[in-house]
């Protein structure tokens, strides 16, 4: 027949096992995060490829515009020249006229040299989509694989603790059950051995020649399917048991 304290030491490694569940499962959707996060700084370059590239295009439109209007400026210039009567007015019309094809040359040059950054900010554009799809496929991989493991923890969480149920219910003596609840809060592992040499496992001090003594008993009246006491540890307050 097993004593109290065995019963107790099957408790603590389902237990056990929860505590690990329990924090990894609390770690997984930190680690995803952190995955998440390393994807932002391909994020922001992928969007300022994107804005480089508008901006690029954007000037060049606004440049084909401008000499567009200024086309069609020339074309009225040109209209009222041709109706003038005196020189004078013809030859200040025609300094105009200049001055505005000028000014459409400019921003004819501003279009082609608006136009020249295009193809690099296409290029850098399509380097950062790469390189945002390459680490993103990574990324859903990697969370995915985090996605089972979650999964999978849950399920074995939920199996765990329906054997600590039956695990807790097999410790007869409600003292052992109540000081087990209590010290596990603050102390893990909660139930330690006493060394041969009189030692608490979990602590290290050295108990003294009485605690033994009361391990022993417990080891003894629980062969014997006598009634068992919780001793601990002076130091630590751990459960102890002695050597098989
Ligand atoms: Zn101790």
């Amino acid at each position: 027949m097993a004593t109290t304290v065995e019963t107790l030491i099957d408790l603590q490694e389902v237990d056990g096992r929860i505590r690990e569940l329990e924090a990894e499962e609390k770690d997984l959707p930190r680690k995803k995060a952190m995955e998440k996060a390393r994807l932002s700084g391909a994020a922001s370059d992928l969007e300022s490829a994107k804005a480089a590239l508008d901006y690029a295009r954007g000037k060049a439109d606004e440049f084909e515009k401008e000499s567009l209007e200024l086309q069609e400026k020339i074309r009225q210039l040109k209209t009222v020249q041709a109706g003038l009567k005196t020189n004078r007015e013809y030859q200040q019309y025609a300094m105009q006229i200049e001055n505005v094809e000028r000014d459409r040359e400019a921003a004819d040059n501003s279009q082609v040299a608006a136009l020249d950054q295009v193809p690099s900010a296409e290029k850098r554009l399509a380097e950062a989509q790469a390189r945002y799809d390459e680490e993103n496929g990574a990324i859903e991989a990697f969370c995915a694989e985090i996605d089972e493991r979650m999964a999978a923890v849950s399920a074995e969480l939920a199996e765990q603790r329906a054997e600590r149920v039956v695990r807790a219910a097999a410790v007869d003596d409600p003292q052992f059950k109540q000081y087990y609840e209590r010290i596990k809060l603050k102390r893990w592992p909660a139930v330690v051995q006493l060394t041969h040499d009189g030692v608490c496992d979990g602590c290290h001090l050295v108990q003294p020649p009485s605690v033994g003594q009361l391990v022993n008993a417990n080891s003894r009246n629980g062969q014997e399917g006598k009634r068992q006491r919780v001793v601990a540890c002076t130091m630590c307050g751990r459960i102890l048991y002695g050597e098989a």
